[in-house]
This record gives structure tokens, sequence and C-alpha cells, in this order.
């Protein structure tokens, strides 16, 4: 088990340098993106919280990570790459771990503010804390949620394997994917949460030195042949707002974005673009090998045994 992510001594810092940007603001902890926002056209009105993933400010806040997720996290992508964006996340996770009970009180506001902001707009109202960790938010739920707070849709991407509490969670209106990588539990992992209907994002690409066009297709070819070694397969691209997905133990397909397009540690899953756009051969049968080894997920025979990791 790695390491836990709490009560870790940090450097002393003063928590108005935490809380405040350089204007004198208050920072705020939940945000928006791009992707958040198509859920509004669904009638969602999401909001995340993006922590400098893994080590970036101490001690992980990423406790399953892997060197392909880390090094191809979606900090590396758009604007999440200014120097400017990164200092508000190191300040957001140095806050969570220095000053813990500021942290919850002042997400607790946050998060009756924009439930009541969804009410306004007629809109469901959707938060994911772990932008950019993997925390266990769902154990702290009295800390940050105000127990008025009616209709909230939590929605987490997690590589963590699933655990009772996550599942207690799921039935309190919580919403998991699991997050797939080159780590070789992942698939045991993804078949137990796919035998409680949880499914798992992929991020895909095409071959390596292939256009980042054919990311894009080949990602919409996964998703329009419906199925990926005999799981269904699910457009992660259109919102964030994963709560809405049908619970099929599938496959969430992404297409690479930022270093991803790049990646040679097999956190992506590659597919050779002139099979899978060019004939019809089952999708796991147009996986990209390469010229140099990359690990690729084997079909999976059954999610028996896979239940090991249940706590
Ligand atoms: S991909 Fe997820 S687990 Fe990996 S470093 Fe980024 S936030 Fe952490």
């Amino acid at each position: 088990m790695p390491s836990e992510e709490t009560d870790v001594a940090v450097p002393a810092v003063r928590r108005h340098e935490l809380q405040l940007t350089p204007s004198g603001s208050l920072r705020r902890l939940l945000g928006t993106s791009h992707k958040i926002k198509l859920g509004e056209g669904v009638k969602v009105l999401g909001a995340v919280m993006y922590l400098e993933p893994h080590k970036g400010a101490g001690p992980t806040v990423c406790p399953y990570a892997t060197p392909g997720c880390s090094s191809q996290c979606i900090t590396t992508t758009g604007r999440m790459v200014y120097n400017t964006h990164r200092r508000a996340r190191v300040a957001k996770t140095l806050l969570f771990r220095s000053f813990r009970a500021d942290f919850m009180a002042q997400l607790r506001g946050e998060v009756s503010f924009h439930v009541v902001k969804a009410a306004a707009q007629g809109m469901t109202p959707t938060i994911r804390l772990n932008g950019t960790s993997d925390l266990a938010f769902w154990r702290w739920e009295q800390e940050w949620r105000d127990p008025a707070v009616q209709g909230l849709r939590m929605v987490e991407y997690t590589k963590r394997p699933a655990t009772s509490q996550m599942l207690a969670a799921i039935d309190r209106g919580w919403s998991f994917t699991f997050s797939w990588s080159e780590s070789a539990a992942a698939l045991a992992r993804s078949l137990t949460w796919a035998q409680h209907g949880v499914n798992t994002a992929v991020v895909v690409a095409g071959s390596l030195g292939s256009k980042r066009s054919v990311d894009k297709a080949v990602a919409a070819a996964l998703v329009q042949r419906g199925s990926l070694m005999g799981r269904g397969t699910l457009d992660g691209d259109k919102h964030d707002a994963r709560f809405l997905d049908p619970q099929i133990g599938g496959w969430v397909v992404l297409k690479a974005k930022g270093d991803a397009h790049n990646d040679r540690t097999g956190f992506v899953v590659r597919f050779d673009e002139d099979l899978l756009l060019g004939t019809d051969l089952p999708a796991d049968q147009c996986l990209w090998h390469g010229d140099e080894p990359m690990p690729v997920p084997p079909t999976p025979r059954s999610p028996s045994g896979a239940a090991k990791e249940m706590t």
C-alpha cells in the first residue's frame, strides 16, 4: 500500500500566503475547464479542483501514480502548463497539507455555493475534487460537505483498487471511473471495478510518430465500434459528467492530449491506425506494438481472482 496522504510534515508556511492570490483575493479551490463546461450542454454544472499532481508539492497526492501517468498528467496540457496555474495548484496543495481545517472549511463553503448556483440555473451540480490528484475525499466527506447539501454528484477518476469504502460511496452518489495505466495491476483492478459496473478510462492514440489528428480518429473509431476486448466503449471526450455514463464495466475512451501523444511508457494504449481505420478487424487485433517492446493490455479471460484487492 503506498503511503497515505495526510498528516505529513511540511515546511511551515503562512496561511494567508497560500489562501490569497498575488492581488489579495481569496484563491478559490474549485474551478472549471473546457471539458467541465461541456457538461452544461446536458444540464450539468460542474466544478473541479486542481492540486499539484503526484509529488509536485511534497508527498504524493497520487498514491497509485505510475511513471507513465505522472509524466503525462493533464498538467502537461493547455493552460495547465503556465507557471501561474502551477503556483495556484501548489498553494492549494500546501494549504491542504498544512492548514487542513482551513482548507476543508473553505471547500465546504465553495461546495455549498456551487450547489445553490446549480439549482438556480436548473442544473445538476457535480464536483470533481481530484482533478489532478487521487485523494480519498469520500473518507472525509463530513469535513467538507454540509449535511444540508442535496443532489450533489461527485465525479472522480481514480487509479485506486476498489475498496468497500469506495463502493459504499457510490451508494451515496459518488461516481468513479477507474483510470488505466501501464501498471501491471491495472487489468486486475479494472476487472474488479467492472464487476461493480464501474468503467475504465483509457487514453488511446495511433502509432508512435503518427499525427495528433490520428489520435482523434482512433478514439472516434473505438467508440464507433462499440467494443474493445469484449467490453463496451464510451466517448469520454464529449464532456466530463461521467456519472451519466451507463455503468457497464466498459471503456471510457479518451484521445491522447499534451505530452501523452508522445508516450513511450505504455500508459497510452496505441493502435495501428491503418488496421483500425482501414479494416473491420476487432479493435484488440489492431493494437500497435511498434518496433520496441511496449506493455499492452492482455485480453481478459475472467474477472475471477481480481477481487483479491478488495478490502
Ligand atoms: S494522471 Fe492522475 S494519478 Fe497520474 S499524476 Fe496525474 S492526477 Fe496523479
